[in-house]
């Protein structure tokens, strides 16, 4: 697997993704997403809201990112949404407690005491209260990985929401938060979704946007960040049919990452250790980064939980009427909630390669390469001249602005073939454009395939059913 400072360094180098704010010294937690970035995430999103919503049965919204304070309350994250949170006295560094056992768990495993941490790791996933994480801290004398002390401060839990004002008074009164989550969204829509649509039980709302928790450690480049996106969908089913949706939708989701190219190896599934209280079934898919196996998407069966708190704290019903079998009922809900800037970094690690080429000099050389899936790659295609020169730049050029009014194309003169070639595999391209002499006699060009490097020969006319066909 390729290494994580491989890719932040390619992500920087091609203008994939960016510190936030660098010139000031950057922005802990926060991360920009360059030219090229910015349209792999668009085709990422556009491919999971064209796979969720382009069916009968899900509608989209788009709700604003600041809700009633009242939200927040009813959802439980006032008073839950929290992460346990330790010091160090001497160190001053903060951890996550949890994380902080579970890097010293992983750090016995590599030592091969497994017994050990077989323990520790079933203490850890009944600990609830902050005094559970601080007793096993202590009980196994786990150190502060900066200075190698033990001197802990007590556990408390810390709330992950961001905090602001709305309006010009900054008072108890006017706080808002910046949403954790984009679910919310949709659970406060249920009514007006369900007015202005003809839709009937089953069916789904699903959103893709920004949400914000203040980590206590982000880390792993894109993994943990305080700003992220997410797509999430809730499916409203009728009480007593959960399960089997919750299973359809497992599978539909871990089933979307393999179709888009992400190896089988690579991807599993987690059950919870620990239910949140208003679950009853949840599972995590996991992807293999670079330091182990991470969450990129959950896919949770909420149980009435969400609607009913709604109810209770706005009075407003949200019953669903089901006029042919004349009952009302809460419904019950399935969501699948992915991270759309964690799935980019897996798409990223995913298929980055390098393999060992024979170059222009019959030398062996070697290219990097993002085996991206076409749909999600940020340029398609690329156009070159093979020389500057006999017409073949101006032919290129023409080619390349007819194409680009249907695909993301890139034009390229500089350099020889072999290194415009190698630009290209490192960023994804998945078809590379050369304008040749033969091109000037008959009209052929030549198109170069990203994985097998191998090249076909098309008419001028034919290119754009070519690409057609292989993007569609
Ligand atoms: P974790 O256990 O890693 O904190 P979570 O279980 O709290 O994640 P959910 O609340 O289920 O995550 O959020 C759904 C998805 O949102 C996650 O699968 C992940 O892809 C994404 N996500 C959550 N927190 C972050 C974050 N801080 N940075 C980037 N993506 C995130």
């Amino acid at each position: 697997m390729v290494k994580l400072d491989t890719i932040i360094s390619l992500a920087k180098r091609r203008g994939f993704v960016f510190q936030s704010s660098e010139i000031y010294g950057g922005l802990n937690g926060c991360w920009d997403f360059g030219p090229l970035g910015v349209e792999m995430l668009r085709n990422l999103k556009d491919l999971w809201w064209k796979s969720m919503t382009y069916r009968d049965d899900i509608e989209g919204v788009d709700a604003s990112i600041l809700m009633h304070p009242r939200t927040w309350e009813a959802s439980g994250h006032i008073a839950q949404f929290s992460d346990p949170m330790i010091d160090n006295k001497t160190s001053k560094a903060r951890f996550r407690a949890d994380n902080l056992i579970e890097e010293f768990i992983v750090r016995l495993r590599n030592k091969k005491k497994d017994n050990l941490a077989d323990e520790i790791e079933a203490k850890l996933s009944q600990a609830k209260e902050p005094s559970d994480y601080y007793n096993i801290i202590i009980q196994y004398e786990i150190p502060d990985p900066v200075s190698g002390t033990k001197d802990w401060t007590e556990v408390r839990n810390f709330n992950l929401m961001f905090k602001t004002f709305i309006g010009p008074v900054e008072d108890n009164g006017s706080v808002v938060y910046l949403r954790p989550e984009s679910a919310q969204g949709i659970f406060v829509n249920f009514n007006t979704v369900l007015q202005t649509t003809r839709q009937k039980i089953p069916f789904g709302i699903a959103q893709i946007g920004k949400a914000f928790r203040n980590e206590i450690n982000t880390k792993n480049f894109l993994f943990r960040t305080r700003e992220f996106e997410q797509m999430e969908m809730q499916y409203f089913v009728k009480p007593g049919n959960e399960f089997e949706w919750y299973e359809y939708w497992k599978e539909q989701r871990f089933s979307w990452y393999l179709q888009l190219g992400i190896k089988q190896e690579n991807l599993k599934f987690k059950d919870h250790d620990k239910l949140a209280h208003y679950a009853n079934k949840a599972v995590d898919i996991e992807f293999k980064f670079p330091w182990g196996w991470g969450e990129i998407e959950g896919i949770h069966s909420r149980t009435d939980f969400d609607l009913r708190n709604h109810q209770e704290f706005s009075g407003k019903k949200m019953e669903y009427v089901d006029s042919v079998n004349n009952e009302r009922y809460i419904p019950y809900v399935v969501e699948t909630s992915g991270g759309v800037t964690r799935s980019f970094m897996a798409f990223l690690c995913d298929s980055y390669d390098e393999e060992d080429v024979i170059g222009e000099n019959g030398k062996t050389e070697k290219r990097t390469v993002l085996h991206l899936n076409s749909k999600l790659a940020p340029i398609s295609v690329a156009v070159f001249p093979l020389v500057n020169r006999d017409g073949m730049p101006e032919l290129a050029e023409k080619i390349y602005k007819d194409l680009h009014k249907n695909f993301r194309a890139q034009f390229d003169s500089s350099g020889a073939i072999g290194r415009r070639y190698r630009r290209q595999d490192e960023i994804g391209t998945p078809f590379c454009i050369t304008i040749d002499s033969q091109t000037l006699e008959d009209g052929s060009v030549t198109i170069r395939n990203r994985d097998s490097m191998l090249q076909d020969r098309v008419s001028e006319s034919n290119i754009k059913n070519y690409l057609d066909e292989r993007l569609a």
